[in-house]
């Protein structure tokens, strides 16, 4: 079998800076314990695992809010994730006197300085972003004069006010972004838009799209929680029309997908380790049809 490995893959600076950060943590006794990650540092369950196995607790229960996670501890360290948090969650986890330490992605942090800066100049604003993801969720924490937008569809049930300012989620797809600004720009004439995907999933969904010429098959490898690993699985299939199947290790192979396939390409999302992928690609190129 033909593998093709799409580069760039694995781990984004953002995702290795916040793991690092993590582990850094965790070898510095000067730190109160326990040391708590607030949310998946990054979304990786495999890498989460292995911090917790070092150490780490991980404060996370998609039913419950950041902020009643924190409420009650009273001591200790905490890490923010890598796609930032509330700004209200920050404030009570320093009156709360805990120390607080934040891996959050300063492309992450580039999107909310150019939130603020046109806020600060009088600008509404339109993020971009996936509904529920801590992403999405710290940025519109910034302003009640942010209006979230997910689709082409919720623009129709919002009137905004100009002068406006368009930014988005770092992950968001290059393909789903265009047509949202095309309408925003039919609608609305005093408007600025920002578009702020970063240059790893910028960089990660275009290689799929040259990669998959001649493929019969594409593996994501990544976790289903990653929205940059799940935007990599729609831009394959939609851009690419190959179909594409989002693992999270080898584990997830199944033999009857390969059933005909004579060439299969392998990617991976921002945040998966390395050697997941890898797993892969050798079981992959080891394996006779
Ligand atoms: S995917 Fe982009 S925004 Fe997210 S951590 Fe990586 S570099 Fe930062």
């Amino acid at each position: 079998m033909i593998v093709k490995k799409i580069t760039p893959r694995g781990f984004c600076k953002g995702v290795y800076n916040a793991i690092e950060l993590v582990k850094k943590s965790l070898n510095d006794p000067t730190l109160p314990r326990p040391i708590y990650v607030l949310g998946f540092i990054v979304h990786n369950k495999h890498v989460v695992d292995d911090l917790t196995n070092a150490g780490a607790i991980t404060l996370d229960d998609r039913l419950t809010s950041r902020l009643e996670l924190v409420k009650d501890i009273k001591k200790g360290t905490i890490i923010l994730s890598a796609h930032g948090t509330d700004e209200e969650v920050k404030r009570l986890i320093l009156e709360n006197n805990l120390t607080l330490i934040d891996a959050t992605c300063n492309d992450v942090y580039q999107t909310h300085d150019s939130i603020k800066e046109h806020l600060a100049k009088g600008y509404n604003i339109i993020y971009i972003g996936k509904i529920n993801h801590p992403e999405t969720n710290a940025s519109i924490s910034l302003s009640p004069k942010i209006t979230l937008i997910e689709t082409l569809e919720d623009l129709d049930k919002v009137i905004l006010k100009e002068p406006l300012f368009v930014t988005n989620q770092t992950t968001f797809s290059i393909n789903d972004i265009l047509p949202i600004h095309e309408k925003i720009k039919s609608l609305y004439q005093n408007v600025i838009i920002s578009e702020e995907i970063c240059n790893a999933t910028r960089f990660r969904q275009n290689a799929i799209i040259k990669g998959n010429e001649g493929v019969d098959l594409c593996y994501v490898v990544g976790d289903p929680r990653s929205n940059n690993s799940k935007n990599l699985v729609k831009i394959s299939q939609e851009l690419t029309k190959t179909k594409t199947l989002l693992i999270q290790s080898v584990k997830d192979i199944k033999i009857k997908d390969l059933k005909g396939v004579s060439v299969v390409s392998v990617s991976s999302g921002a945040s998966t380790p390395n050697y997941l992928t890898e797993e892969v690609i050798k079981f992959l190129e080891n394996f006779k049809n």
